[in-house]
């Protein structure tokens, strides 16, 4: 049996909700609540839902940048939770992160050339400052980038320069899992293709594994092997790319995949769901789905919150129907 690179176990992250004068705890906003997967190295896992569902909570607390509130994070089999702040560290740097945002990512008073270098000094991967240079120099180039554009700041490149400047400098510590939360959402549609492209080619090249969050389910589907679709802070249903699209089980799946328009359509489609996504403060009981679902029945209210389960081989889903 082949060691999942990256293995997440009834991870948990809720932040507290403080009211009045005196700050008095009034309840806990459980953005990630109990999730479970694994990635294997080189595997492309894409994470899609609405926008509040939990997927860059869930994102940043795998990275430890948030510390989890339950749940266990094993990466090549280590687990994270028990590592001292020196180990996690070392860990860290084998395991990055590029943003959505690339205008507001990149500290603007630092050149790209020292963005870039930063991680190289901190963890003091290169003997002398040429060396260093050197090394920046073949980042700027693996993305796409000139090395002289190294001397610039920021404000001086493109929206798709400066994803590439943020997508630099998460290799240069060479890691093996990225996680690319939302990486291409601020840039143009015509971008956001030469974007996903590198992606790919440098995942090919080195063998990273990615977890892949966005809110749009074509992106996810291009560069995916499997999809997880979370929906309040829990996942709903994780298949094979292929088996999510021709045989969803989940009815929130299913409306998602209804709401992506054909090619050449370009006004938005309605998703076909009633209402906002709820608040994970006060999640409905039984399936935090039911009060939105189309197939809901009684059960849905009053039963437990549906678990994932394997009802097809390597196909789960959380629902009391299927
Ligand atoms: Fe819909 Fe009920 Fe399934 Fe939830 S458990 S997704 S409410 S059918």
């Amino acid at each position: 049996m082949t060691k999942s690179l990256l293995r997440v176990v009834n991870l948990k992250k809720h932040f507290p909700v403080e009211r009045g004068m005196l700050s008095r705890l009034s309840g806990w906003v459980k953005a990630v609540d109990g999730v479970s997967f694994s990635i294997d190295a080189g595997e492309t896992l894409g994470l899609v839902g609405e926008s509040g569902c939990g997927k860059t909570t869930l994102g940043r607390t795998i990275l430890r940048l948030l510390e989890p509130t339950a749940g266990e994070i094993f990466f090549e089999e280590t687990k994270l939770n028990e590592l001292s702040p020196e180990e996690l560290r070392q860990f860290r740097a084998r395991m990055q992160v590029i943003f959505q945002d690339p205008y507001s990512s990149l500290n603007p008073r630092m050149t790209a050339g020292s963005i870039v270098g930063e991680p190289l000094a901190v963890h003091r991967r290169a003997e002398t400052k040429g060396k260093r240079e050197e090394m920046v120099g073949e980042l700027f180039e693996k993305v796409g980038l000139a090395r002289h554009h190294k001397n610039r700041y920021p404000h001086e490149f493109s929206g798709g320069m400066r994803q590439r400047i943020g997508i630099a400098r998460a290799l240069a510590l060479k890691p093996k899992f990225i996680v690319c939360d939302e990486p291409v959402s601020a840039l143009d549609v015509s971008i956001q293709a030469q974007i996903i492209n590198l992606l790919q080619e440098l995942q090919e090249e080195l063998s990273l594994a990615y977890l892949f969050i966005s809110h749009d389910l074509r992106v996810v589907a291009h560069m995916s092997n499997r999809i997880a679709v979370m929906y309040l802070g829990r996942l709903v249903e994780v298949a094979v790319k292929e088996e999510l699209f021709q045989n969803p089980f989940h009815p929130y799946t299913k409306i998602l995949l209804e709401a992506i328009p054909e090619p050449g359509v370009i006004k938005k489609q309605k998703t076909g769901l009633p209402g906002e996504i709820q608040s994970s403060l006060n999640s409905p009981s039984g399936c935090s789905f039911h009060p939105r679902c189309p197939l809901a029945k009684e059960i849905c209210s009053r039963e437990e919150e549906p678990q994932l389960q394997e009802k097809e081989k390597n196909h789960f889903v959380a629902c009391h129907l299927r």
